[in-house]
């Protein structure tokens, strides 16, 4: 498989509330454990920057990319 195919939204949606909750996601469709990488952003300890993450499978290669901010809860 060469295809670079992604995570629908639910997915994404999906693996972003893995990812909030303080589970290392899991690939939807491989069910195993994701790679995460940090992506720019400042430094750690500063509330207010914004991080994102990359979450990448290992297996069939997808990934995600979404805001890794965790403050917030409605
Ligand atoms: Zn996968």
């Amino acid at each position: 498989m060469s295809e670079r195919a992604q995570y629908s939204a639910e997915e994404q949606q999906r693996i972003r509330e893995q990812w909030i909750a303080g589970t290392a996601p899991q690939c939807p469709y491989c069910s195993v454990t994701m790679n995460s990488r940090g992506i720019g952003g400042g430094s750690f300890g500063l509330g207010y920057a914004r991080r994102r993450v990359w979450l990448l499978c290992p297996r069939c290669r997808r990934s995600a990319i979404f805001d890794a901010a965790r403050a917030t809860r409605n």
